[in-house]
């Protein structure tokens, strides 16, 4: 007998996916799903096959059940919002989240609240704000990204140095696992013996399942905040600063660092925030907490930023100005857009302490190769950001920012760093992950998956590169075939796979 042709298979998948979620929820013309070939990385695309938007719990359900039964890999995708090269894939079926946007419920006295994945971070944020509560972890993407996006990623944030990361606010969650088959991870109610599979859930970037629903701790909003901005002409004097703040034993909400290049972008864009444009670096400072405190340490961190080179030191007035010093390091990788089509940003980690050092060490790396790096970072955790904005169409100018990000992400590992401190491994630091992991853990890492999607259908060819696993053996240094695994990121081009 002969087999079906991938187009009639593909159409008669669509016509079946079209009966549980509405023909209208069911894109597969290659035209429309051009939106889902990348996320927030564009230099990575891969084009799927079908996107399907289930509205309902039980239409998720219905149709990871139907694609368990064809036996076909699928992708998560909340807002596409990823900064590793997560939510995408060739030939593959993108299970869109974001329709799946109620709070289900709210638990005040309990300080909890049910959502779907679809949710997106900033309006949870604002429902839970006029009771006097928050959701602590705010990635810069918040207007934007999703609930779920961020579970999978782990997303931090600028006020995670004091409040923790997503795996710190989530209590629980439903996953519908690539079987089909419905669990719990976590508890609602309170702490349970056992293993934590809540948490190795949380950061599992799409390959375990997806989350249909998750309950998060809410925090009380802090009596009051003071925001600072100390203003540097030395990059160097302002990467010691932020060691001496951490050092003093005060935890800042927040402790943001940006270089010269990123201060006048934003200037130069609609999200200016008055940050001197004559600066090197400016330090964004958020003390939060009891009244008489604040302005305690207030004092201590300005003294600290005055002692240490900064040329000026001001605090927000009232929440106006507040808002505005936070628009423009929130909405600095947007404003990036001004210089080039494409940005490549990097999310190493290094120990705070070696700020200085890396920050000169990555000057030299962008005369080197001539690429204008823009940093712009969560300093007080020494989680860096490195941006270039560059022209994919431009091979010879890929090729070198290419180069340029490689020597980097490996000058953060020499230095004792990691190579993803939120943005996740997704695609583009699967090339990194021998560098930084021996075999065996890599092979740990493959057996967990086993236990949550035998099949490896769930997000294929991510985190893991699959000759890590035990099955494939023989693991080589990722210098030596971080070329070979992981195709730069950069290339205008569709670029295939690397592993399944
Ligand atoms: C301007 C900008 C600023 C950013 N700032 C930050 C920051 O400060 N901190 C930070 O951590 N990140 C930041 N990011 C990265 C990004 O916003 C986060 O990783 C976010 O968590 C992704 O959410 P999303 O809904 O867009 O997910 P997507 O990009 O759609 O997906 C990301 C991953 O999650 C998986 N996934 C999505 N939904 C589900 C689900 N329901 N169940 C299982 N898996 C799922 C996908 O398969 C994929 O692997 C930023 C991005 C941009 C563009």
């Amino acid at each position: 007998m002969t087999q079906p042709s991938a187009s009639t298979q593909r159409a008669s998948v669509s016509a079946r996916l079209a009966d549980i979620v509405g023909e209208r929820h069911v894109l597969s013309r290659p035209s429309e799903l051009l939106v889902y070939n990348s996320d927030g990385l564009p230099g990575y695309r891969r084009q799927p096959s079908i996107a399907v938007f289930p509205g309902s719990r039980e239409e998720t359900i219905a149709v990871v059940r139907l694609l368990a039964e064809e036996e076909l890999p699928f992708v998560p995708r909340g807002a596409g919002t990823g900064l590793s090269g997560g939510a995408l894939a060739d030939d593959i079926i993108v299970v869109g989240l974001h329709r799946l946007k109620k709070i289900l419920s709210l638990d005040i006295d309990n300080r909890r609240a049910t959502v779907e994945p679809g949710v997106v971070n900033l309006r949870l944020n604002r429902h839970v704000a006029p009771l006097g509560l928050l959701y602590a972890p705010d990635p810069s993407s918040e207007a934007a990204c999703t609930i779920g996006g961020n579970i999978a990623e782990n997303a931090g944030g600028p006020h995670c140095l004091k409040y923790g990361v997503t795996l710190n606010h989530v209590h629980a969650m439903t996953v519908v696992l690539p079987s089909g088959e419905v669990v719990e991870l976590g508890s609602r109610t309170g702490e349970r013996d056992g293993y934590d599979l809540r948490g190795a859930f949380i950061g599992s970037e799409g390959c375990f399942g997806v989350a249909l629903d998750v309950t998060v701790r809410l925090t009380p909003k802090p009596q009051t905040v003071r925001t600072l901005l100390a203003d540097f002409t030395s990059v160097d004097d302002a990467a010691r600063v932020t060691s001496a703040i951490i050092a003093s034993g005060i935890v800042p909400a927040a402790l943001e660092f940006m270089d010269g290049p990123t201060i006048r972008v934003v200037e130069d864009s609609i999200y200016a925030a008055g940050y001197p444009r004559d600066a090197e670096a400016v330090l964004l400072i958020e003390l939060d907490g009891i009244e008489a405190g604040v302005d305690a340490d207030l004092e201590v961190v300005r003294r600290i930023c005055l002692d240490g080179g900064a040329r000026n030191v001001k605090v927000a007035r009232d929440d106006i100005e507040r808002a505005k010093l936070w628009q423009g390091r929130k909405k600095a990788f947007g404003a990036m857009g001004r210089l080039a089509p494409h940005l490549i940003v990097q999310d190493a980690v290094i120990p705070r302490t070696k700020l200085p050092e890396i920050l000169q060490t990555i000057h030299a790396i962008s005369e080197k190769h001539g690429v204008l790096v823009c940093n712009v970072f969560h300093a007080g955790d020494g989680n860096l950001h490195p941006n270039i904005a560059y022209s994919a169409d431009n091979a010879e100018e890929s090729k070198r920012v290419h180069k340029a990000m490689t020597e980097i992400m490996n000058a953060c590992i020499d230095a004792g760093g990691s190579i993803t401190g939120e943005h996740g491994v997704g695609l583009d630091k699967m090339g990194y992950m021998e560098s930084i992991f021996p075999a065996s853990s890599l092979n740990a890492m493959c057996e967990l998956r086993s236990v949550f999607d035998p099949g490896r259908r769930s997000n294929p060819g991510k985190v893991v590169p699959v000759h890590s696993c035990k099955e494939w053996h023989g693991v080589k240094s990722a210098r030596e075939t971080s070329a070979a695994t992981v195709p730069p990121p950069l290339a205008a081009e569709p670029s295939r796979p690397v592993a399944q």
